[in-house]
């Protein structure tokens, strides 16, 4: 499987945002997009011009980098989108936010999707009590992540839960720092999805 092995910074400063894919570097100065606010390579200072497929590209490449995933995958994600009764593009956001690798990192139990991807596949994880080792597992709501208990007591979770303990949770789930429990509350809404990106111009390139 194809997998981009190239500095991961390149991929925020080329969508002139911050995709949080190296952990707690993201929110340090120390972050590529804080000190290099520019398109990496020779001509990444330059002024271009975009055509209206170059901004549908960065789009679909901005949220895809986001969440990690290929682009079979993210093909799959919006042709089930296009099956939902709410707007495409919403839909298509919603169902990313849905994996268990991006419920583990908003939950604070990973420092980038990237690591909860791999712990996710690690079987450090239950839904609803049964483990689930498959990062793309859709969660719904009223569904309880948890951490199992073997691992929760490993040197690794402890430094992992220390690094993360002060980043926010989303409002759509609710974290209990003892048990290390994390409940599904709800879908989330599109406002409630931080990712600075247009998801029409994502439909109008898959609609083309
Ligand atoms: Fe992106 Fe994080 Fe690197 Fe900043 S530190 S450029 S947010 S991967």
């Amino acid at each position: 499987m194809a997998r981009y092995t190239d500095s991961v910074c390149k991929l925020c400063r080329r969508e002139g945002q911050k995709l949080f894919l190296k952990g707690e570097r993201c929110y340090a100065d120390k972050c590529a997009v804080t000190r290099r606010a520019y398109a990496p390579g020779q001509h990444g200072q330059g002024r271009k011009k975009t055509s209206e497929y170059g901004l549908q590209l960065r789009a679909k490449q901005t949220a895809k980098r986001y969440y990690g995933v290929l682009e079979s995958q993210f093909l799959k994600y919006y042709e089930m989108a296009t099956k939902k009764e709410g707007k495409t593009g919403d839909e298509l956001l919603i169902l990313l936010e849905r994996r268990l690798d991006n419920i583990v990192y908003r939950l604070g139990w990973a420092s980038s999707r990237a690591e909860a991807r791999q712990l996710v596949v690690h079987g450090h994880f239950t839904v609803n009590g049964g483990r689930v080792d498959i990062p793309s597992f859709l969660v719904k709501p009223g569904d309880v992540v948890s951490i199992k208990d073997k691992s929760r007591k490993s040197d690794k979770f402890k430094s992992v839960l220390e690094a993360n303990a002060s980043r926010p949770v989303p409002k759509w789930l609710d974290v209990n720092r003892e048990t290390l429990e994390g409940k599904i509350l709800a879908l989330p809404t599109r406002e409630e999805i931080d990712l600075a990106v247009d998801e029409t111009l994502i439909v109008e390139l898959y609609s083309k």
